[in-house]
């Protein structure tokens, strides 16, 4: 497959996914930056790849379908938060539907080549931590969305919870074993949160939960 238009064509086709503001925005980004040199030819097949650090960018088609999840009910000005950066490209998606996209990466190495990668992409409204996510960026917050882009354990972490607004949501894959159930977590005004499935993914896990 040869371009991103084709790899949404794809997508939308194979899941019958009516998300035309994603679809526009992962049209916008260049795969082929986000992968390593050896996976450029499968940059825009419709796979998860191997990065650095055994870590992986994630299928352009959960890309698709968390980044809808968390955008209905929040608008291009809101702020987001995203827990595990890896190569950047799930950030670079949310960088065209929101104003300010902060992320944070447990691994340095990767934190650094992400934030390198998107400052020559020229990406502006991103700014990238090396962290444990698990803790938030409490600066930076509240936030109108959070998204976790690694798999998580019950329950999601309470800085989190604390850290996205009344209105706001978490969209987070979640599960005691392999198979996580993918969550969208809306905040409610009594600080308890409504909670919807989406089916099963699968993900690299989420580093040193407590
Ligand atoms: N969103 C990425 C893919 C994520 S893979 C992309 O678009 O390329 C999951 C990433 O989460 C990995 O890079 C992993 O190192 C990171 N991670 C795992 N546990 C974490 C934690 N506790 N805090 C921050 N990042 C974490």
């Amino acid at each position: 497959m040869s371009d991103s238009a084709e790899m949404i064509r794809q997508i939308r086709k194979y899941y019958r996914l009516n998300a035309l503001a994603v679809f526009s925005a992962m049209k916008k980004v260049p795969r082929e930056k986000f992968v390593l040199p050896s996976y450029v030819h499968l940059a825009y097949s419709d796979n998860a790849l191997p990065i650095a650090c055994g870590q992986t960018i994630s299928q352009p088609y959960t890309v698709c379908f968390m980044s809808h999840l968390l955008i209905s009910g929040l608008k291009k000005r809101d702020k987001v938060l995203e827990i595990g950066t890896g190569s950047g490209y799930q950030a670079a998606v949310l960088s065209y539907l929101f104003k300010e996209v902060y992320t944070i990466e447990i691994i340095g190495r990767l934190a650094k080549e992400a934030r390198k990668r998107l400052k020559r992409l020229d990406y502006k409204n991103i700014f990238v931590r090396k962290g444990n996510g698990e803790f938030g960026w409490e600066e930076a917050s509240p936030f109108d969305g959070v998204i976790v882009t690694a798999g998580l354990y019950n329950p999601v972490p309470i800085a989190l919870r604390e850290q996205v607004r009344v209105g706001g949501r978490i969209i987070a894959p979640v599960g005691e074993g392999e198979d996580k159930v993918m969550l969208r977590l809306t905040k409610l005004k009594s600080g308890e949160f409504r909670k919807e499935k989406f089916g099963i993914f699968h993900f690299v896990p989420f580093v040193k939960q407590s």
